[in-house]
This record gives C-alpha cells, sequence and structure tokens, in this order.
C-alpha cells in the first residue's frame, strides 16, 4: 500500500508549508497546484506542466492526489449516471451524477455503508463500515468533473436536449451512501475546500446536505459559518410512527429535531427542505399530512415529497399516484410549499434510498445502458 499521504486531506491553508517543506517557495505555488487540481482535474503531479519539475518529483514522492477507481458506471435512460468506486483500502461506495436542464449533480456519499437504519432505505442493510476521508468525499467530485469533460451533459442527453455544454458538477448533494453529519469534522473540512475560491468556488447555495436529524449536529452546522441548504429527512408527522420507521427518532425525536432547525441560521429566501418519504398505505394519508402541514406551519421551509423507490426485498410499497396528488394538495392548501420529487436513474438503482454496493436489476421494460470499466483505464 501507498506510504504517500493525500493531500486534500490537508487543509487548503496548509498547503503553502507543507509544499514548501522548509525551502523558499513563491507564494503562488501552491495556488497553481489548487488549480491543476480543481480548475484542470489533474490527478498526478506529472500533468502539472507549468511547474518546476524538480518539485514535482518531491511531492509525488510525498503527496498522494489519486481519486477514486471507477469500478463500473450504469447510465439510466434519463441520463443519469450511477458510478461504483473503490478507494485505497479496497472499501466501495457510489456517486449519483445527475444532469436537468442547465444543472449537474452529483449526490455525494460521506461514509462507507451506514449505521443510521432507516427502514426504508437499501444503504442501512450494509450498516456502517466507515467514515470517508476529505480527499475521499472531494475526490468523488473530482472523479464526476473529470468525466464531464470526457463527457459532457449534452452528450449524455443528446444534442436535441437543449441541454448546456456543462462540463463541471454545479450542484452538490450530500444524500448518498452515509449520514453525513455522523462524520460531521470531515464534512465541515471538505465544505470549506468546496466553497473556497481556491477549491472547487461552488456558492454555498448549491450544496445541500442532508440529515437523518441528528439534532446536535444541526446546531454545530448552522454555527459553522457555511450557509449551505440543510434538508431534513422527516418522513413520519408523529414520533411513534418516525421511531418505527427511522429508529435514530428514539435518541432525537422531531420535537428536538425542528428545534434544532428553528436555530439553523437561514439567508434571503432560504428555505429548509424537509424530505419525506411516502410509502404506501404507512405515511400517506390525508390525515398525515395534516399533522405535517401543523408541525411545519412556524417554518420557512418546503416538503420535497418523495414517493418510495422500491427495490429487491423492500418491505414497502410505491404509493399510488393519487394518495401522492392528494398528500401534495393538502400540504399546499395549508400554506406549505410542497414539491414532488422527479425520480431519477431508477432502472439503475441510482435513485433516492436505493444506493448500495450489489447489482440487482430491477424488473425494467428496457435495460440501462451498462458499461462496466476497465479497472486499468484512467480516471
Ligand atoms: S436514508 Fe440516509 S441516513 Fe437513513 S439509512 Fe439511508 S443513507 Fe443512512
Amino acid at each position: 500500500m501507498s506510504q504517500k499521504t493525500p493531500l486534500l486531506d490537508h487543509p487548503l491553508s496548509d498547503w503553502p508549508v507543507l509544499l514548501s517543506e522548509g525551502k523558499t517557495m513563491p507564494a503562488y505555488r501552491s495556488r497553481q497546484v489548487a488549480q491543476w487540481i480543481f480548475r484542470h482535474h489533474v490527478s498526478d503531479w506529472e500533468g502539472m506542466k507549468n511547474l518546476p519539475e524538480e518539485d514535482r518529483c518531491r511531492w509525488s514522492d510525498r503527496w498522494d492526489l489519486s481519486l477514486p477507481v471507477l469500478r463500473e458506471e450504469r447510465m439510466s435512460r434519463d441520463g443519469t449516471r450511477k458510478l461504483l468506486l473503490e478507494l485505497s483500502d479496497g472499501a466501495r461506495i457510489e456517486s449519483v451524477l445527475i444532469p436537468r436542464d442547465d444543472r449537474a449533480t452529483l449526490c455525494v456519499s460521506s461514509q462507507v455503508g451506514c449505521g443510521i437504519g432507516c427502514r426504508f432505505c437499501r444503504t442501512a442493510d450494509m450498516g456502517l463500515v466507515r467514515n470517508l476521508s476529505v480527499s475521499e468525499m472531494l475526490g468523488q467530485i473530482r472523479l464526476a468533473n473529470r468525466l464531464l469533460t470526457e463527457r459532457p451533459i449534452r452528450d449524455t442527453l443528446g444534442e436535441d436536449s437543449g441541454a448546456p455544454f456543462l462540463s463541471r458538477v454545479n450542484h452538490l448533494v450530500f444524500m448518498g451512501m452515509g449520514e453525513p453529519l455522523a462524520n460531521f469534522d470531515t464534512l465541515v473540512r471538505a465544505l470549506s475546500v468546496l466553497t473556497s475560491p481556491e477549491g472547487f468556488a461552488l456558492s454555498p447555495r448549491r450544496i445541500t446536505v442532508s440529515t437523518s436529524g441528528l439534532a446536535g449536529r444541526i446546531r454545530d452546522l448552522g454555527v459553522a459559518g457555511i450557509p449551505v441548504n440543510l434538508a431534513v429527512s422527516l418522513s413520519a408527522p408523529t414520533e411513534t410512527l418516525r421511531e418505527a420507521l427511522m429508529p435514530i427518532s428514539l435518541r432525537h425525536p422531531i420535537r428536538s429535531i425542528l428545534e434544532a432547525c428553528r436555530s439553523y441560521p437561514l439567508r434571503n429566501r432560504q428555505r429548509i427542505t424537509f424530505e419525506y418519504v411516502l410509502l404506501g398505505g404507512v405515511n400517506d394519508s390525508p390525515d398525515q399530512a395534516r399533522e405535517l402541514a401543523r408541525l411545519l406551519a412556524p417554518f420557512r421551509s418546503k416538503v420535497n415529497l418523495i414517493p418510495f423507490n422500491p427495490y429487491p426485498g423492500s418491505p414497502y410499497l410505491r404509493p399510488d399516484r393519487s394518495r401522492v396528488l392528494r398528500f401534495q394538495e393538502v400540504l399546499l392548501a395549508k400554506g406549505v410549499t410542497a414539491t414532488l420529487r422527479t425520480t431519477r436513474g431508477e432502472d439503475i438503482l441510482g435513485a433516492c434510498g436505493q444506493l448500495a454496493l450489489t447489482p440487482s436489476p430491477l424488473p425494467i421494460k428496457e435495460p440501462p445502458t451498462w458499461k462496466t470499466i476497465d479497472s486499468s483505464m484512467p480516471v
């Protein structure tokens, strides 16, 4: 195994000292390195052509810039790309790249597996294997940018789609494998690189952190000073039902989650998103919609309704469309903004709650496009 240390595990502010190693180095040198990594998607020292060869050789012995290895890519009919990635210790995670209109959104994983145990989530079956490091979180975005450079959104969706020629991820959602707030310090360090002008330079407004509701950590995120969007998976309007669907509720009941949400700083027109996975016959009645509206009345919020995406062996059913629409109508009538999430990548098990590492094709009318990546392929 490589003895090199991932440079991206260190804060950008430390790079000048780390890279100079006590020698005299122009102040702009570490900024050049950052530009190669974050603007030009370079993943080896050799590719940084305008930097002195002597420095590059020295750094390449010490600092690792490698990306996760793309083991497999599945392309959905709607252009969604599910990426199976292998990390340096052999652990595997998934990221999902979702093209739509002028957006290239990457759904990022924060842990290998997840220990939260939501009953409607396929990742929960894996349990928690380990937390991701900063470089592993950022590696997903670096790799996606590399893939988009090779194959921009318009190529994926087709010439007629009218999609812009996007070759970079421009929205991020921490909704992949894992509970991001359970890997809090690493998440905040990754967010700092994502939003730094010398890093990915993404607006915090284009980043959403989704949580199952770790109340204390919601507060901590609020004081971390990076005004990302907060999404909270609620999925039940009563404590009893939520405890049955999301056992984390035993430690973080709805009332303490909502209290923590009240303290989350919102900028102009920013709102908290409450995600609500609709499970047929379980939490999708008009009465439950009314109860949800009552809970959320004090908040500047919107509800994102997510009809359950079944997967092989899942214990729940997708609700009838009429019930979904009725649920939404009740919320709207009560003055709660409620949107219905368009399911993306369902045919490749890349939709919300479907991420897990074993490929289990759903019975679909047309098979998804499969593209198995040769492990030796440079990415
Ligand atoms: S929904 Fe999110 S928090 Fe819940 S088990 Fe799945 S990955 Fe973990």
